[in-house]
C-alpha cells in the first residue's frame, strides 16, 4: 500500500454510502488502516475520518481536535444529551457545509487498536465529530441533513463533485476477521 495512492474518497464513490462491517478480530492489518487514516486526516486537516473514507470496509474512526488522537473500532454511542446544532463541513464534501442537529453530550463505546474496551464521555465539537463519523460508518453524510433550502444551494458543487472520476469500488479493502455490521 503506496501513501501516495492514498486520497480521501469523495462524495459520488459507492463506498460512502456502504455500511462498514464489525470487526470480530482485530490484527496488525487493522492497526496498519488506523494508521493510515489518521496519516490522511492529519495531511487534509481534518478533525476526523472514519474508515469508509480512507476505503477501508471495517468499522473504524480516528478523531483529533489537536490535543488528543482517538483511535476506535467498532465505535457505537450509548448515551446522548442536550441538543447542539454546528455548520459541519466534511473531507469527502470540499466546498460544503451543513447545519446539523445533534448531541451536546455522548457516551461512546469501542474498542482500541489493542481491543480493549473504551468508554469515552464527549461534549460539544468533540460530541459532535464523533457523530458525525459514525454516522459515515452507516453511509449517512451531513447532506442527508441539509434542508430544502440548503440542498438547493448545495446542488451544483454536488453535481460537480459526482462529475470527478473515481476509482472502481474493487479497490475496497476488507480486512480479515470482519462480518456484517
Ligand atoms: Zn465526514
Amino acid at each position: 500500500m503506496k501513501e501516495t495512492e492514498l486520497k480521501v474518497r469523495v462524495f459520488g464513490d459507492p463506498i460512502l454510502r456502504k455500511k462498514a462491517k464489525l470487526v470480530r478480530k482485530i490484527t496488525d492489518e487493522h492497526r496498519k488502516a488506523l494508521s493510515v487514516m489518521a496519516q490522511l486526516m492529519y495531511r487534509d486537516a481534518g478533525i476526523g475520518l472514519a474508515s469508509l473514507q480512507a476505503g477501508f470496509t471495517d468499522a473504524m474512526i480516528v478523531v483529533d481536535l489537536g490535543n488528543c488522537l482517538y483511535k476506535v473500532i467498532n465505535p457505537r454511542i450509548v448515551e446522548c444529551k442536550g441538543r447542539q446544532c454546528l455548520s459541519e463541513g466534511c473531507l469527502s464534501l470540499p466546498g460544503i457545509n451543513v447545519k446539523v442537529k445533534r448531541a451536546k453530550k455522548i457516551r461512546l463505546k469501542g474498542l482500541d487498536e489493542c481491543g480493549k474496551p473504551v468508554n469515552i464521555a464527549a461534549e460539544d465539537l468533540l460530541a459532535c465529530v464523533f457523530q458525525h463519523e459514525i454516522d459515515h460508518l452507516k453511509g449517512k453524510m451531513i447532506i442527508d441533513y441539509a434542508s430544502f433550502l440548503d440542498k438547493l444551494k448545495i446542488k451544483d458543487k454536488l453535481a460537480g463533485l459526482k462529475q470527478t472520476r473515481h476509482k472502481p469500488d474493487k479497490d475496497a479493502k476488507t480486512i480479515a476477521g470482519s462480518t456484517g455490521l
